[in-house]
């Protein structure tokens, strides 16, 4: 007889889970998962897969506005934002039921309910209990928000992407990834938006001339960005919110949506009764092999406040399968972690900025290059990309890449095997570029800055 109903249990079947538990019963555990919500979790059903179709939705206002310098003419374009979210709608439950098959295929019990840990080897899914010789928690984060008075009022990006309507005007609060990001979904849609962050520069943690690039891209685009204010109060008033920012003044909208931070979503999940030990802003604290303070329960993903990105969960959650259940030794490896923000423009990067490498130590050399892409020719826009490659100058070695501009995510997915490898400046240089793209900037930059004249 068998000590416990499974070799693992999963609570929570987004990136992370889904991807452990497949690889934990590939490896011949019997593994079950349980989800309160959808299978897909944040990634699929409301984070980067409807976001990213939001962005190609508001892609097209900017296609409009400059086909016309190629010969085409075309009547006043009409959105319907009933018609993207249904059709989004739509394909998020295709992939939702795709993602249930794939457990289903692979073996894995699922079981739909909220999970709670009622001891450390028992978790308890709407009042059925399981036990499991090992328990993976990977539940993910929540929208944080921060506590003035009327933020209930106030969205998340959870709930943008089920308004009814488009609201003609929007105020945003913060200035990371998701602020960004819905900045360009919003202003490409038609809206008019507002930022307001309480710092001075969008972005805070990419390199500085990133940061500036995606600043005068969104400013280009009639984006209102206003520095060191952030919302002290909403209230509704005729229909509108009335926000009162930090520094007094305030504004009318339809839609206030804050973009101020996600947390762990460690709560009501009984993690005092099995022991397992939170960390600074209730983060599940883990080793390298994402390990809890109890010896066999393990949590990976956003729960761990790590990197939270979703390939990054789907990395520690394999790496956690293949250790536990494959019987290899695989820690988990953030390093050199490209990443991408779909603003508008995008923006790829991988490894260290120019700051970054400063502080630590680095004697670097700088390339860089700020160009017309060739798409904007013809259209008549004089929006700048940016090309930067942050070079140690002992070892010659690429320290860090990144891109702003058309198609740089797609760029950055071959450049960060290129960082990851730890290529020097000169394997760059040796290689032959592919032309006309933008991406050939990145093997052609021959003079650092500090050579270059006036810089
Ligand atoms: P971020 O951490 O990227 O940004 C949070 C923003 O909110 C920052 O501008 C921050 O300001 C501001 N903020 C934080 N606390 C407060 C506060 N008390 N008052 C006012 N402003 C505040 O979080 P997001 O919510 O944008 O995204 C969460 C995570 O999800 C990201 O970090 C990323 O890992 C992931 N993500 C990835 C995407 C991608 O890969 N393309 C897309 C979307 C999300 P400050 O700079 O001053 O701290």
């Amino acid at each position: 007889m068998k000590e416990f109903d499974y070799d693992l249990f999963v609570i929570g079947a987004g990136s992370g889970g889904v991807r452990a538990s497949r690889i934990a019963a590939g490896h011949g555990a019997r593994v079950a998962i349980c989800e309160e919500s959808r299978v897909g979790g944040t990634c699929v059903i409301r984070g980067c897969v409807p976001k990213k179709l939001l962005v190609f939705a508001s892609q097209f206002s900017e296609a409009f506005e400059d086909c016309g310098g190629y010969g085409w003419s075309v009547g006043k374009p009409e959105f319907s934002w009933p018609d993207l979210i249904a059709a989004k709608d739509r394909e998020i439950d295709r992939l939702n039921q795709i993602y249930i098959r794939l457990l289903d295929n692979a073996g894995v019990d699922l079981h739909m309910g909220r999970g709670r840990l009622v001891d450390e080897h028992t978790v308890e899914v709407d009042g059925k209990r399981f036990s499991a010789a090992r328990i993976l928690i990977a539940v993910g984060g929540r929208p944080w928000v921060p506590d003035i008075p009327g933020r209930e009022i106030g969205i998340t990006s959870d709930e943008a992407f089920h308004l009814e309507a488009l609201p003609r005007r929007v105020l945003i609060a913060g200035a990371g990834y998701i602020a960004v990001e819905f900045a360009g979904i919003f202003n490409g849609l038609g809206s008019q938006v507002t930022l307001a962050y309480r710092r001075d520069l969008i972005l805070r943690g990419f390199d500085d001339d990133v940061r500036r690039a995606v600043e005068a891209g969104l400013s280009g685009r009639g984006i209102d960005i206003r520095y060191q204010v952030e919302p002290a109060r909403l209230e509704q008033v005729d229909g509108e919110v009335e926000v009162t920012l930090s520094d007094g003044s305030k504004q009318r909208v339809d839609t206030v949506m804050f973009a101020t931070g996600r947390e762990p979503y460690t709560w009501e999940l009984g993690l005092e009764n099995a022991g397992v030990r939170l960390g600074p802003g209730n983060r599940i604290e883990v080793d390298e092999y994402s390990r809890t303070s109890v010896d066999h329960i393990f949590a990976v993903g956003d729960v761990t406040d790590r990197i939270a990105l979703t390939p990054v969960a789907l990395m520690e959650g394999h790496a956690f399968a293949d250790t536990e259940f494959g019987d290899m030794d695989r820690p988990v490896d953030h390093a050199n972690t490209p990443a991408a923000v779909f603003s508008q423009p995008p923006v790829g990067t991988v490894g260290l900025s120019e700051a970054e490498a400063r502080e630590q130590g680095f004697n670097v050399r700088i390339f860089r290059s700020q160009f017309t892409p060739m798409r904007y020719t013809l259209s008549g826009r004089t929006e700048k990309a940016l090309m930067k490659l942050v070079v140690d100058a002992k070892s010659e070695r690429v320290l860090g890449c990144h891109v702003v501009g058309p198609d740089a995510p797609e760029m950055l997915q071959g450049f960060a095997v290129a960082v990851r490898a730890g290529l020097t400046k000169a394997d760059f240089d040796r290689t032959i570029g592919i032309h006309p793209t933008s991406a050939e900037e990145l093997v052609t930059l021959r003079q650092p800055v500090d050579d270059q004249p006036g810089s």
